[in-house]
């Protein structure tokens, strides 16, 4: 067999969602599985929806990914450019072509014709859809509607009664009656293509082998493929990826969270994770395993193993699998990723020192078991930077205790002069506190917790204290003893 080449040909009509990200991974494994070439091309034919901004939207988030192409927009290649609006000339010449083999005829019927034509069909209970008004103008009748200033479209002539079989990787056959396809418009009055035409044109100019993409597209398909074989063109291989669903099982959508992979990369959503989650939206490994690397997929993956059934979007599984790998990440990745949130949050200042980048490492070893995305951050840290209000009534009921002073004076007179600690000192001096105080653990601990944190739960002890430091931490306990009043 030829070699694998497939191709992502995204709308820069908004930045990179979900859905289009899914596309773009399925091919980028099914074609690297078998040492196969991606390409990636800009369909911009939608001249008002597509913009430069998001074309690079996408660019991006698809490099966030870890996705890589051979061949395309901003990496080049022999068959570019790989922008539609820079193709045009391309597709002048293959609709002289058909012109001329007679697939292709000229229509000049207005917009309140069509309408007009379609009302008709209604009326009738027939099927709408384009009439074939215009196949057989004559030369004087289209000098005649130009002179009108009529501008024409041109419109495939779709052979009736034929029946258009297309195989698909994950579908099996699905069959089209030509009948129910109108002759529809493969190039606009303005001269740009239509996507069904440029499609074509760029797949077999590229040598695109298979076609991998969203089940939304499906319908589109038999006209590609009557496009190619009236060009005489090899039809390439199809496989038709199922809808992405919401848990309530209705289209994906704004209603189910973030929808761009730009906003799940805001968040602080690892791109591990976002691959690994959006491979498992409809192949499945065929083992009860979920975590699985860019690099582990792609020596599964096959479309034999992509569900036909749509796929369900799972938040809960996303942020599981997210918190996973950050758990798994080191420390150090971690506490680079928290540092923009923090400066944001306003906890550092621009510039950083030192023993500030130290103090952002201790407060991830603290914080980071509890996080499902990175901007959470924020919140579980806050205990770090800002000091107490002592203002929760659970927090008051617990500093009221009478050993509360005798508490925070033992820890205080262990502090005084002690040096830097971290977390193994920090645990051995927090254990020998009971015994030494001749009190139980939890008189001892909730107090201090409280103490440094004005809360009743938070992070470990012997996380707090080195990550605040000793000096801090007598602050913080003579502070909250003199709210004893
Ligand atoms: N430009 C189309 C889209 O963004 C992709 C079409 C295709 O893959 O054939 O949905």
């Amino acid at each position: 067999m030829s070699e694998i080449k497939v191709r992502f040909a995204p709308s820069p009509t908004g930045p990179l969602h979900i859905g289009g990200a899914r596309s773009a991974l399925f091919n980028w494994l099914f074609a690297r599985h078998d040492n196969g070439k991606c390409i990636v091309r800009i369909e911009d034919t939608d001249l008002e929806r597509s913009s430069r901004e998001s074309e690079e939207n996408i660019l991006s988030s698809l490099r966030w990914l870890g996705l890589d192409w051979d061949e395309g927009i901003s990496v080049g290649g022999p068959n570019g450019p790989y922008r539609q609006t820079e193709r045009l000339e391309l597709y002048r010449q293959y609709t002289k072509e058909l012109l001329a083999s007679g697939w292709v005829y000229r229509c000049y019927c207005s917009e309140e014709e069509l309408a007009a034509q379609r009302e008709v069909q209604m009326a009738a209970g027939e099927m709408v859809g384009y009439t074939g008004k215009c196949r057989d103008l004559s030369e004087e009748d289209c000098k005649r509607h130009e002179a009108e200033g009529r501008k024409p479209v041109l419109r495939f002539k779709v052979p009736q009664g034929k029946v258009l079989t297309i195989r698909d990787k994950v579908r099996g056959d699905v069959s089209f009656d030509c009948n129910g396809i109108g002759d529809f418009i493969i190039v606009k009055s303005d001269g740009i293509p239509t996507y069904n035409f440029a499609v074509v044109v760029d797949d077999y100019t590229m040598g695109i082998t298979h076609v991998v993409r969203a089940e939304e597209h499906l319908s589109n398909t038999p006209l590609q493929v009557l496009l190619f074989e009236a060009l005489g063109w090899p039809v390439p291989e199809f496989a038709h990826i199922s809808l992405i669903l919401g848990k309530d099982r209705s289209k994906m959508s704004k209603r189910h969270g973030a929808t761009s992979i730009q906003q799940y990369r805001d968040m602080g959503y690892l791109p591990e994770a976002m691959v690994n989650f959006l491979a498992l939206l409809g192949w499945s490994p065929g083992t009860e395993d979920e975590v699985f690397t860019l690099e582990q997929i792609k020596e599964r993956f096959s479309l034999e193993r992509v569900a036909k059934s749509p796929a369900v979007f799972d938040l809960d599984k996303l942020n599981w699998l997210n918190g996973y790998y950050i758990r798994n990440s080191s420390v150090e990745r971690i506490a680079e990723l928290a540092f923009p949130y923090l400066q944001q949050a306003g906890y550092l200042p621009e510039a950083v020192n030192d023993r500030l980048m130290e103090k952002v490492r201790l407060v991830t070893v603290a914080v980071r078991e509890y996080l499902e995305y990175m901007a959470q951050v924020v919140d579980y840290a806050e205990v770090f930077f800002k000091d107490p209000a002592y203002d929760d009534p659970e927090a008051k009921e617990v500093l009221a205790q009478e050993q509360v002073p005798i508490v925070f004076g033992a820890l205080q007179d262990k502090l005084t002069g002690a040096g830097a600690l971290d977390e193994i000192g920090a645990k051995a001096m927090l254990k020998k506190l009971p015994k030494e105080l001749g009190l139980g653990g939890k008189l001892v601990f909730q107090p201090l917790r409280v103490g440094l944190t004005g809360k009743t739960k938070g992070p470990e002890l012997h996380h707090l204290l080195p990550a605040l430091g000793g000096p801090k931490v007598i602050e913080r306990l003579k502070n909250a003893l003199q709210t004893r009043g």
